[in-house]
């Protein structure tokens, strides 16, 4: 049977329901069953479908390991920045691209810019200050009264709940595991360094081990191995108190003339907007992120570089400060991002397309030592956002912001 024949065959069986649409790769190859699906859209939909057939990545791969249903490729553009200089104390070379993939006109110009100023200043510096990936799972108790004992059983037993959970990883080691009660639910906040996978599913695989001890030795019952106090996907104080994954900062000195040569304005207009903007602005909105816009850069190097898109909502937990030193002849910036998941093994880091981006950083697979690429890859885009924050302040600050957009055609 030829190709075409085999998807007349196959859309034919899929429009009379004796193969549903998500089983299709059970009959045929990971390509064939995306083509079915494209002709049955098509018709059904009057979507001309074409470009999204247009993808470069191991079909069987992709349907084997990260996406379900496959329809065929979702293109973004991709730009660069760079090059990207810091000092990192030893994870991530002192020169460095990063691209970024976006849809928002002027935004690689933005961050562009800011990373040529921090080149004019001499390069940031950057450092993974915490590295621990958590999961916090949910247990039932009686009362209060066994929430605390079983409390205080996690905090005697750190060793054994480390041994169990780290008994199903090579890589992944437990730092911490806080427990938190409220009435007769009782949580543990399971923290694990996990080297260079962002380590989502790992640390999930290490504690339904530790929960399963839990189990054994208290009363607790478990009612949910995420307990939402880990937390995934969704805006937490936690995280941006506690961190969550990598938590990163990176700073640089601008001189005075750099900041009019590349930022066209002052030290202290920077100051002023941020202080106002990032600081009194963001308190006032209750926000969590006191900063400018750490997300664009964070959500372009994620979709670039092959992470978990939906973690940006973690990677805007960012922020900056400013200060005008040495009597207005420097400004100091510096950008703390609290919750920063990345990883350079795992995941969508695997495609080729991203693994290709993270070659640009230098930092694609397992690093030597094991999580020195994903240090390096979350100092990098730490800086990368650095520029991206000193860009806009400066727009800002000078009030081009529109005439910029305008002049890129936006
Ligand atoms: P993964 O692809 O599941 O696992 C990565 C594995 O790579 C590690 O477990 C480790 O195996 C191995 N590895 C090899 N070299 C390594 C190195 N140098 N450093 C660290 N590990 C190394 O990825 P993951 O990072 O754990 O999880 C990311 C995935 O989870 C993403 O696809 C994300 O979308 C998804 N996710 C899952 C959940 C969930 O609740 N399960 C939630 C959000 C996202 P060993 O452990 O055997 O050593």
């Amino acid at each position: 049977m030829s190709d075409t024949d085999e998807v007349d065959v196959l859309l034919e069986r899929v429009r009379e329901g004796e193969v549903r649409l998500h089983k299709l790769d059970e009959h045929t190859d990971a390509a064939t069953a995306a083509t079915v699906r494209r002709r049955l859209l098509a018709a059904e939909t009057g979507a001309d479908l074409e470009t999204v057939a247009a993808y470069g990545f191991d079909p069987e791969q992709a349907a084997d390991a990260n996406i379900e249903n496959m329809l065929g490729g979702a293109q973004v553009p991709m730009g660069v920045v760079g090059p990207i200089e810091l000092d990192t104390g030893g994870a991530a070379p002192p020169e460095t691209y990063l691209p970024l993939a976006t849809t928002e006109g002027a935004l690689v110009a933005s961050v562009n810019r800011g990373c040529a100023a921090i080149r004019a200043g001499g390069g940031a510096t950057a450092r993974v200050l915490k590295n621990a990936m958590t999961r916090a799972p949910v247990f039932r108790v009686a009362d209060v009264g066994e929430a605390a004992e079983m409390a205080a059983w996690v905090r005697e037993h750190v060793d054994e709940l480390a041994a169990a959970a780290e008994a199903t990883t090579s890589h992944g080691t437990l730092q911490e595991a806080t427990p938190y009660v409220v009435g007769d639910s009782v949580f543990v906040r399971f923290a694990y360094d996990t080297k260079d996978a962002m380590g989502m599913n790992m640390a999930t695989i290490a504690t339904q081990e530790a929960a399963e001890l839990l189990e054994a030795e208290t009363p607790a019952e478990l009612v949910a191995l995420s307990g939402n106090l880990c937390t995934d996907k969704k805006p937490a104080a936690v995280n941006a108190v506690e961190g969550r994954g990598r938590t990163v900062s990176a700073d640089v000195t601008l001189s005075r003339e750099t900041v009019a040569d590349v930022l066209k304005t002052t030290p202290e207009a920077i100051a002023e907007a941020n202080t106002r903007k990032n600081l009194v602005g963001s308190a006032k909105a209750g926000s969590l992120g006191f900063n400018a816009h750490a997300a664009n850069t964070v959500a372009a190097a994620f979709l670039a570089t092959g992470q978990d898109i939906a973690q940006v909502v973690e990677g805007a937990n960012a922020i900056t400060t400013v200060d005008v030193r040495d009597d207005g002849a420097t400004l100091y910036a510096s950008l703390t991002i609290a919750s920063l998941e990345v990883g350079t093994v795992g995941g969508g880091t695997k495609l080729p397309t991203q693994a290709e981006a993270l070659d640009v950083v230098g930092v694609r697979g397992g690093g030597d030592p094991p999580g020195a690429n994903a240090d390096a890859l979350a100092e990098v885009i730490t800086t990368a956002a650095l520029g991206g924050e000193l860009s806009l302040l400066g727009a800002l600050a000078s009030s081009n912001l529109a005439s910029a957009h305008e002049e890129l055609g936006r």
